[in-house]
């Protein structure tokens, strides 16, 4: 069972709008239906829209796939689709086989050339004044700040010397701040954080209260 406060918005609330107006003033998020080219690989969005303009013409758009701590923070993954008609089609696999990613076109993206593969950095924004989010949002940023020196398999690497202190202490405040954090993704009737379907006061919600102060 994972537990996530991650979930990929069904609409764009006037939170999401109002963080993706500060990144791109001038142009909405939309809806962009997913049509997975054969072939096409998860994380190499890149490529895949590469891959799919050289055979059918159109031109990649990067920008950022949205999504949403429902009351906590939007969460911005770099991400590249296809324009072709005047319509944007995202050419990637997704991981829950959605059907639409809601999508924020960035003309300040490029990428690599020469590396097209490169990883794209993420960003979150903060929803509303929280002392906890804003915490979270810096650990994440210095945890994204010390892997980025690391060769790409990083899995197979070993950090070592001061690096290697500061991320694990880093990564021991993460698990306090999410379940705080991922509490207030959900009022008690809604949906538990676990997708088992059940209510969250019926679920998960007293365990994780149980673990600590909220
Ligand atoms: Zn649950």
């Amino acid at each position: 069972m994972k537990i996530s406060p991650t979930i990929e918005p069904d609409r764009i609330t006037s939170g999401i709008l109002r963080v993706c107006r500060e990144l791109v003033p001038n142009a909405p998020p939309v809806f962009v239906p997913v049509e997975p080219e054969p072939g096409a690989l998860p994380n190499k969005c890149i490529l895949n829209a590469l891959e799919t303009t050289r055979r059918d013409g159109g031109e990649v758009v990067m920008g950022w796939k949205v999504y949403l701590w429902p009351r906590v923070l939007v969460h911005l993954i770099g991400h590249a689709v296809v324009l072709r008609d005047g319509a944007m089609t995202c050419v990637t696999p997704s991981k829950n086989s959605e059907k639409r990613v809601l999508f924020l076109a960035d003309p300040s993206l490029s990428f690599d050339d020469d590396d097209p593969d490169a990883r794209l950095g993420g960003k979150m924004i903060p929803l509303r004044d929280d002392a906890d989010a804003d915490r979270f949002i810096e650990v994440d940023e210095e945890i994204n700040s010390i892997k980025v020196k690391l060769p790409r398999t990083s899995g197979q690497v070993m950090v070592t010397g001061p690096d290697a202190v500061r991320l694990a202490s880093l990564r021991k405040e993460l698990p306090e701040l999410i379940r705080r954090l991922t509490l207030r993704t959900k009022k008690p009737n809604e949906v538990c954080v676990c997708d088992s379907g059940r209510k969250f006061r019926k679920c998960c919600r007293d365990a994780m209260l149980r673990t600590g102060p909220y």
